[in-house]
């Protein structure tokens, strides 16, 4: 398989490189900053054809194609701190060897935002609550997937042009309440616009009417790169089908718990909470 679409992003580089005894010397180049919520593209070279390539994030693994390619994110809540990047190369002959490099993560500032909603929307009741708490479960069900064809690497986009409602990170007060951070960014438009998918990918959940989020889609675009679309009116695809990139999804709606009719739109890189807008590929409005 050929990856071209993302390969561009390559301009921003952090180099790391081993001699070895071998004949060959690896290294390995990143997409962009690793910055707390942010999801960057990895491109390990330099190794011999046929290897075995590991790599791990602060000991978490993550997948490499036979290329070297991979996506590599920090959850939003990230510390200030370190996080190593190590790439483990195991060549058909020989012997193995390891490509690392310590990256200092810096604090992300994150917006305070108030809103105010119907007490009933906000105190749930036991029935509701009930409700909600399975709806959330099956979509977070979805976080652990990891198999797929990698559609990250062909292309991702935003899923729709709009005014931005609401950002990514903002600590929400809720009623005067303080609640989870929003992990995801709003966009507005008029009911009925249509929503594209980011990445090509597979659709591993339709939620009808979930009490928080509406009609919910999640995409699976592999290698546990999600995109969750929230609070969509129509919902156009069907669960298990492959999705090529550009397809229609469905259209703006104010389904769920929402003041006016927009797209939440989160993203998650096997479970690391990413903002979308820096996802690779997507251009900061
Ligand atoms: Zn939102």
């Amino acid at each position: 398989m050929r990856f071209s679409g993302l390969f561009s992003l390559f301009f921003f580089t952090f180099v790391s490189l081993v001699l070895t005894t071998e004949s060959w010397s690896a290294s390995f180049q990143l997409s962009n900053k690793l910055i707390p919520g942010s999801a960057v593209l990895i491109h390990v070279k330099g190794f011999p054809e046929g290897s075995t390539l590991k790599g791990d994030l602060d000991k978490r693994s993550f997948p490499l194609s036979a290329d070297g390619l991979g996506i590599i994110a920090l959850d939003m809540a990230k510390k200030e701190g370190y996080a190593t990047v190590r790439v483990r190369i195991k060549p058909k002959k020989g012997a193995q060897e390891t490509v690392s490099r310590k990256f200092w993560i810096s604090p992300r500032p994150y917006k305070e935002e108030h809103i105010t909603l119907p007490k009933k929307k906000v105190d749930l009741g036991k029935t509701d609550l009930t409700r909600a708490n399975k709806e959330t479960r099956a979509i977070k069900a979805t976080y652990n997937l990891r198999r797929d064809k990698p559609g990250y690497l062909e292309q991702f986009r935003q899923p729709l042009e709009g005014r931005f409602s609401g950002v990514f990170g903002s600590r929400r007060i809720l009623n005067g309440k303080p609640k989870r951070p929003h992990n995801g960014v709003d966009i507005a438009a008029p009911k009925g616009t249509p929503i594209v998918t980011t990445a090509p990918g597979r659709v591993v959940l339709v939620g009808k009417d979930y009490f928080f989020t509406g009609n919910t889609l999640v995409i699976h675009h592999g290698d546990g790169v999600i995109s969750l679309y929230a609070h969509m009116d129509e919902m156009l695809v069907e669960k298990g089908e492959w999705l090529s990139k550009d397809t229609v999804i469905g259209t703006i709606g104010m389904t769920g718990r929402v003041t006016g009719p927009h797209l939440h739109w989160g993203t998650l890189v096997r479970g690391a909470r990413v903002d979308p807008m820096m996802m690779p590929g997507i251009r900061q409005p």
